[in-house]
């Protein structure tokens, strides 16, 4: 009997928290409605055609905060409303030229792009010899002043030995991140950065660049994988070979723009918020459509799937479509000062922003006994493929809700392709497969749903 009491008990305390028979079957009931559902990829295609390439402060920017409204509206959002932030405005300017010449031959054009947020050369353009750094850690040995003169070559593949590409992105991406404030201390004039591409292609993949207010800005662009193996065989048989290249880009200083937020409004708890987002942002060379076009269509569709389903969340669940991630990063700090401001009380917060693969799992951010908890509903989501709940990390837009005590999660798919196409030219809505995005959504929705019945 007491046997009995015990285990009644333990079932007592832990319902609630655990994985309940019903779970597997309502996980099965979102599965079927979202993978049999078409009007998500129909949003994807509109975002990426009808809108179209959308930086901050651009006129597709603007056009995506409509297009947002409207899919929350019809995704079945009970209020839709536009949050106001202040974001940077950077215009690429005409179509950038590179070349090398050796002292002999002629110039031979690079495919180059200007790097987010930089300074143009201007209409002249720039020429100089070259210096190619291989890794980061050569920089450290070069005294201020030895790279006067010069245009740095910064040749920093990434790693194809680490099975995460975004750990091979993070590790060789200080070249592009920090690449022309370090080469500017020590006296260049440019810097060309290797594509952050795993793969070898002709299309130069663009990304912000922070300067320091300490060294002069400096002109950067991205080359093509293939034109930086072309330009790196080349210096090495002709070290005197001399690089040109010409940008037009400039910051306009800032305006108003915003992030785009939809409420299915809680029944039992509506005080209380979980906030499943992306960005609406996109580089302008692409339709944005892995990034994060995807995301954003996910996360509207969370709230669709809801809706056909009649679950009505106890918490409020939130899709927000943040502004300016690429190139700034103010839609997120504006979210997080709002909820702040207002006192909210944030539970959790979910966001897709590492394309529209096959899920693998989600990240996570959380006290060690949370995580502990999310990790036990790991078997519900073997069936469809995700197995992966080991991960650190959550999302650019949402971190900083750590403060408001939120849980933090990514969404984290398959990463082989990702770094393909991501913010290259080729990140367009065929890339994008109609299955995986709506196995996107299910994992998503699966995840909310959990935490939402069940809490933290
Ligand atoms: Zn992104």
């Amino acid at each position: 009997m007491r046997h009995i009491y015990t285990a009644f008990l333990l079932l007592v305390l832990t319902r609630g928290i655990y994985a309940q028979p019903g779970d597997s079957l309502m996980l099965d009931r979102l599965f079927r409605s979202c993978m049999t559902d078409t009007l998500a990829y129909h949003d994807l295609r509109l975002l990426c055609k009808d809108v179209g390439p959308r930086l901050s402060g651009s006129a597709g920017a603007e056009k995506a905060v409509a297009f947002a409204r409207e899919m929350l509206l019809r995704c079945g959002a009970d209020t839709v409303y536009l949050q106001p932030c202040r974001v940077p405005r950077w215009i690429r300017g005409e179509k950038e030229i590179a070349w090398m010449k050796t002292p002999q031959g002629a110039p031979q054009p690079l495919r180059v792009c200007a790097l987010g947020n930089a300074v143009g050369t201007g209409p002249q353009g720039l020429t100089a010899p070259v210096v190619e750094i291989r890794r980061w850690e050569e920089l450290s040995a070069l005294r201020t002043g030895s790279l006067k003169g010069r245009i740095v070559f910064f040749n920093l593949p990434m790693d194809p030995a680490h099975y995460h590409t975004f750990m091979a992105y993070g590790e060789s991406g200080i070249a592009r991140r920090s690449g022309p404030a370090e080469a500017a201390r020590l006296g260049a004039l440019g810097v060309v950065v290797r594509s952050l591409a795993s793969n070898t292609d002709d299309h130069p993949h663009t990304g912000v660049t922070q300067y320091l207010d300490s060294v002069p800005a400096i002109p950067a662009v991205a080359l093509s994988t293939r034109d930086a193996d072309r330009l790196s065989q080349t210096l090495a048989l002709e070290p005197g070979l001399q690089l040109y290249f010409r940008t037009t880009c400039a910051m306009l200083g800032e305006v108003e723009s915003y992030n785009v937020v939809g409420d299915l409004r809680g029944s039992a708890h509506p005080e209380r918020i979980i906030t499943v987002g992306g960005h609406l942002d996109s580089w302008d060379l692409g339709e944005g459509a892995h990034d994060d076009g995807a995301g954003c269509v996910q996360s509207a569709h969370v709230l669709a799937l809801f809706r056909r389903l009649s679950l009505r969340p106890q918490h409020t669940l939130r899709a927000v479509m943040f502004m300016n991630e690429e190139n700034g990063g103010r839609g997120g700090a504006t979210y997080a000062e709002v909820a702040k401001r207002k006192g909210e009380e944030h539970l959790f917060a979910l966001e897709s922003d590492a394309g529209a693969f096959s899920p693998r799992g989600f990240t996570f951010e959380a006290r060690a006994e949370q995580r502990y908890r999310l990790q036990r509903w790991a078997s519900l989501f073997r069936p469809y493929g995700l197995y992966d709940f080991e991960g650190q990390g959550s999302g650019a837009d949402i971190h900083l809700l750590k403060e408001r005590g939120a849980v933090l999660s990514g969404l984290c798919p398959d990463s082989q392709r990702y770094f393909d196409v991501h913010h290259a030219e080729t990140d367009v809505f065929e890339a994008v497969s109609p299955r995986e995005l709506n196995l996107g959504t299910f994992a998503m929705a699966a995840l909310l749903y959990l935490v939402d019945t069940h809490g933290l």
